[in-house]
């Protein structure tokens, strides 16, 4: 097999940035990174760029460019191979809305339908974001379609997904919401908590019974106040749960960001987009099919102003990541995607620029703006500006 390299300014590994340095690949995956000097021959370099970092990953988000995750397998393909121009190399299809559970099944089956390779990000698999939530902290849901968890429903969540199901959102503080959970992590099924009204206890309680992430930290969550911490004061306190961060400009104030990020380091955070269907498309008012959205500088909100998810790209959250937190790019690679790899289970095969794991790459020019993506060893997106020209 022709083994292939590519060659940047900062090459992001595990724990170092190397300075020119190189990542060779065979086939699909990763056989060596090191400083280019000593790794490869000017001929055998098929890129060059100022940055490779590993592809993002993006573990919540509902869709993009006029599309929606569970409409069908054919847009769930689309929004995927779409996000590789943001730099996004696997993503999972948030769903769960539906005005009964049968609708939500088939939007599960629609979306598993499309899990795999479709010529840009993979799609890893599904993640429910509802139905068993709060009605008290139910942000843009339809309060009439949310449910107690029950877990023969989960079971039919499960089939509908054929083995896809990867991720479930659960509030904790609901009833039966603590065997609900066990018994997803029994099914293999990594659990998340938010959109949740739960005290400091409810939120341990859903720790202790294997809730491992925190559903976009701040947004739709029991705030932290000083003699009730919330579950806010849980994913501050507690190294468990990978505090998800919609880091958009919108969703939260740079400033609780940075709290958040200084409470768990870089270890404890994982950056998502939250994005939905209207998210690349221009200022203006959707109407889609239930809901009504207006898009207005960088946001997206119900006709009451509450905010429906967001329109940022992944990049955009990764360079609002490096400018607020003033990190570096070993700190930015965890944060947008080995932590993600690692809580959602796929952190032996992608997330890190690692011998042995996927050639799943982002190739960024000094501003971090993506130039080219790479999935399994493929370019799946070169920008036009891309200095990555084959030498
Ligand atoms: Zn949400």
């Amino acid at each position: 097999m022709t083994a292939v390299a590519i060659r940047g300014r900062r090459v992001v590994v595990p724990g170092s940035v190397i300075e020119d340095g190189a990542v060779v690949i065979e086939g699909e995956r990763i056989v060596a990174t090191g400083r280019a000097d000593e790794l490869v021959v000017a001929s055998d370099v098929a890129f060059q760029c100022d940055v490779v970092m590993p592809g993002f990953i993006d573990m919540h988000t509902h869709g993009a460019g006029g599309r929606s995750f569970g409409e069908r397998a054919s847009a769930a393909r689309e929004i995927a191979r779409g996000m590789a121009q943001n730099g996004v190399t696997t993503v999972y299809a948030g769903l769960g809305h539906g005005a009964t559970l049968e609708a939500v099944s088939a939007s599960v089956a629609a979306a598993a339908a499309a899990v795999g390779e479709t010529g840009g990000a993979r799609l890893g698999g599904i993640f429910l974001e509802g139905p068993y939530i709060s009605p008290e902290r139910k942000g843009a849901w339809t309060a009439a379609h949310l449910r107690a968890p029950a877990i023969p429903e989960l079971e039919q969540l499960v089939e509908a997904a054929g083995g896809h199901l990867r991720r479930i959102n659960v509030a904790p503080e609901l009833a039966g919401a603590t065997e609900f959970i066990r018994h997803a992590r029994e099914r293999g099924i990594v659990v998340s908590i938010g959109h949740s009204n739960a005290t400091y206890s409810d939120a341990v309680a859903a720790i202790e019974a294997g809730a491992t992430i925190a559903n976009h930290t701040y947004n739709a969550m029991s705030p932290l106040a000083h003699r009730a911490p919330g579950l806010v004061g849980a994913v501050l306190a507690r190294d468990e749960l990978l505090a998800e961060l919609i880091f958009d400009g919108v969703h939260v104030h740079p400033a609780a960001a940075k709290a958040l990020y200084r409470a768990r380091g870089a270890g404890g955070v994982a950056l998502i987009t939250d994005s939905v269907l209207v998210a690349g498309q221009p200022d203006g008012v959707y109407e889609t099919g239930s809901r009504t959205l207006t898009v207005r500088d960088g946001s997206c909100c119900l006709p009451d102003g509450t905010l429906a998810g967001s329109v940022a790209t992944f990049d955009q959250c990764v360079r609002n990541a490096a400018r607020h937190f003033e990190c570096g790019l070993g700190e930015l690679a965890l944060i947008s995607a080995t932590n993600a790899a690692g809580a959602i289970g796929i952190g032996h095969e992608t997330g890190s620029i690692t011998p042995g794991r996927f050639a799943d790459l982002v190739l960024l020019n000094d501003r971090l703006q993506p130039q080219a993506t790479m999935v399994r060893g493929s370019v799946v997106f070169e920008s036009q500006a891309s200095e990555g020209q084959p030498s």
